[in-house]
């Protein structure tokens, strides 16, 4: 997908970032994923009198331990929802629905869920629903499949109200995997796949304010002191000056890298502000600020593996005071 204000030559890459995690329930949310699996909706009731579904263990107004357990109905009334008319993939519908806020019958806070239905103009707020539970269910929110529409009208007196519960089930479940994913496309913009393309070539492209005339790199596409675009296109380096330095003691996982070696900030020849880099060729406690250094490029060319000493004397800490 191209968004209608973007360049056709801007570069675009899909990135999946994931992260799943495993999560112990503690006795509520153990209690309330096994009722669903069970086919029960369990709620809380704080000391205020409210019935809080989904539920949870502190009391949202006061903090205080909450603990006791009610059921509600698995009917209820859709207070807000939206429509969604292209559903992701691990959504909980593959046909597009209504993502609805539905306060159950019992309860006084809602929960959020997905309501199948034929198209916008069949969904209301004020609306009847009734959970679809799923064919197997294991202990998780997907028990509850999606809402549906339901004729019947809202209970009123006792029958609308939560019952007790001891939340006591057979094989209760105690844990879960979150499984968080973020899967987008990413364009890093004019200015940096201007700078992505120098760097194929070997060379480091910044972009200069036309206001404070301070060059980027890598270039932002805007000065951000300024405000204003920046759009004049200027080859910084090769070789530049360490500004500062740290030295990495710790091997990071997937980084062929002996320790310790040094990580520094760079200010290349003509850029107004200093990027990053690991510098290589020099014992790890000779490296020091003012040492002149240049790129030494990765097998494929696409960005430097490391900086190297020139050679030169260092440079003048006033040449770069106002670069640290
Ligand atoms: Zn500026």
């Amino acid at each position: 997908m191209t968004a209608p204000s973007s360049p056709p030559d801007v570069l675009r890459a899909p990135l999946v970032v994931e992260f799943p995690f495993t999560r112990s329930l503690g006795p509520v949310q153990s209690a309330f994923l096994t009722g669903l699996r069970e086919g029960v909706v369990l709620g809380v009731r704080t000391a205020g009198g409210a019935v809080v579904v989904p539920p949870v263990e502190y009391d949202p107004v006061t903090a205080e331990e909450i603990r006791d357990l009610v059921e509600v109905a698995a009917t209820g009334t859709v207070t807000t929802w939206a429509w969604n008319p292209a559903p992701r993939p691990n959504q909980p519908l593959d046909t597009p629905f209504a993502w609805v806020l539905v306060t159950l019958d019992g309860a006084d806070t809602a929960i959020l869920h997905a309501l199948d239905a034929p198209g916008p103009e069949a969904v209301r707020t004020g609306m009847r629903v009734r959970v679809r539970w799923a064919a197997d269910r294991i202990g998780a929110i997907t028990d509850i499949a999606c809402f549906e529409p339901h004729d019947g009208v809202a209970p009123t007196g006792d029958a609308a109200g939560a019952v007790p519960h001891d939340g006591v089930f057979a094989d209760a479940v105690t844990g879960i995997v979150a499984e968080a994913r973020l899967d987008y496309t990413y364009s890093p913009g004019r200015a940096q796949t201007a700078y992505i393309g120098g760097l194929a070539e070997r060379k480091t492209i910044g972009e200069r304010c036309p206001s404070c005339h301070k060059v980027y790199v890598p270039p932002r596409g805007a000065c951000p002191t300024c405000g204003v675009a920046t759009t004049d296109r200027v080859e910084v380096g090769p070789a530049g000056t360490v500004t500062t330095f740290c030295i990495v003691n710790i091997k990071a996982k997937n980084l062929d890298i002996e320790v310790p070696y040094v990580y520094a900030h760079i200010a290349l020849d003509g850029a107004g502000l200093a990027l990053h880099g690991r510098i290589g060729g020099i014992p790890y406690d000779q490296v020091r600020m003012g040492l002149r250094v240049e790129p030494v490029w990765s097998d494929d060319g696409g960005h430097p593996d490391h900086y190297r000493p020139t050679g030169e004397p260092d440079a003048d800490y006033d040449a770069y005071k106002e670069l640290i």
